[in-house]
């Protein structure tokens, strides 16, 4: 159990020297929190360059983090414009990652904004997510396409084309999100994003992986897994209440430089707001 990085870090920095033992400890704390160790050296080694064998508080020590840990954040911070008419936006995610709370917390978002927004259930399988998704529909005033144990693709094809004829301004695609069957899931995406294309040229728009913000190691491996096979237009953090989890995120930042749009951080549909570099860097420091 990893805790909480930012007292943590707290609890080191009280009337401590900095001293190559309490650097070591800091180090360890980084690495176990999932930002990745050549990031962690580079930070280390600024704070040893800035304040090395004198005494700093937890403070001083959590803003030289802080402004690391941002240099690498604030570039991936996307501000997400739904161009495109309709503006066709897939989500992709492991089952369990906030897909389809996600989809129902933007399509609500939009709407409110007076866009007409509608919701194709790709996962036409898993009836309780088709339920969850028309729920999240009727709350969000956006329209419903569904049909269940039909083809995703078919279905896709079929709420593309509606949505353009009835002039809608949003399309999300909700999509099943399977883990253990990774080979089926990415050819079954990967249908849906060529078919949505053949409806219209350029569609996709945009293809959004929603990740846990809880899920640590997990989330880069998900990462890794939808981004080998599926061009990935940008991120959806989710569950980033609270969470001490977040260093992964960086690592992600660092190595993707995929922007973040938007960072979600409860079960309410008002529980999502655009991705905020600096907020985000300072709940994960406590600061
Ligand atoms: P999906 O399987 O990826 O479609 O995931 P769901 O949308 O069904 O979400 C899985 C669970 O996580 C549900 O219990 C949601 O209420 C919850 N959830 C989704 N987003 C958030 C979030 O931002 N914060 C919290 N605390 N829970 C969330």
């Amino acid at each position: 159990m990893f805790g909480s990085l930012g007292n943590k870090i707290s609890a080191l920095f009280t009337k401590k020297k900095l001293d190559p033992q309490s650097l070591d400890a800091l180090e360890e704390l980084l690495v176990a929190s999932d930002i990745s160790y050549g990031i962690v050296a580079g930070l280390i080694s600024e704070i040893r360059r800035q304040r090395f064998g004198s005494d700093a508080s937890d403070a001083e020590v959590k803003e030289i983090l802080r402004a690391g840990l941002l240099k690498i954040l604030a570039p991936a911070e996307g501000g997400f414009d739904p161009a495109g008419k309709p503006c066709s936006i897939v989500m992709i995610g492991v089952n369990g990652s906030g897909k389809t709370t996600t989809v129902g917390k933007l399509a609500k978002m939009y709407a409110s904004k007076g866009k007409s927004v509608s919701i194709v259930a790709c996962d036409t399988f898993r009836a309780s997510a088709v339920e969850q998704l028309a729920e999240w529909a009727k709350l969000a005033g956006a329209k419903f396409v569904s049909r269940a144990n039909a083809d995703p693709s078919g279905l896709a094809y079929d709420g593309l084309s509606r949505a353009i004829k009835d002039g809608d301004d949003i399309v999300f695609f909700d999509t099943a999100g399977r883990l253990g069957n990774n080979e089926s899931l990415m050819a079954e995406l990967e249908k849906i994003i060529r078919t949505i294309g053949k409806v219209r040229a350029g569609a996709p728009d945009a293809t959004l992986l929603v990740l846990d913000g809880s899920g640590g190691q997990n989330s880069i491996a998900q990462m890794e897994k939808f981004g080998a096979n599926i061009k990935i237009d940008g991120l959806v953090i989710t569950k980033t209440e609270g969470t001490s989890k977040g260093g992964f995120l960086i690592s992600l930042a660092h190595k993707y430089k995929t922007p973040i749009f938007f960072s979600a951080f409860g079960e309410g549909p008002d529980d999502i707001e655009p991705f905020d570099a600096a907020k985000f860097v300072g709940n994960l420091l406590e600061i």
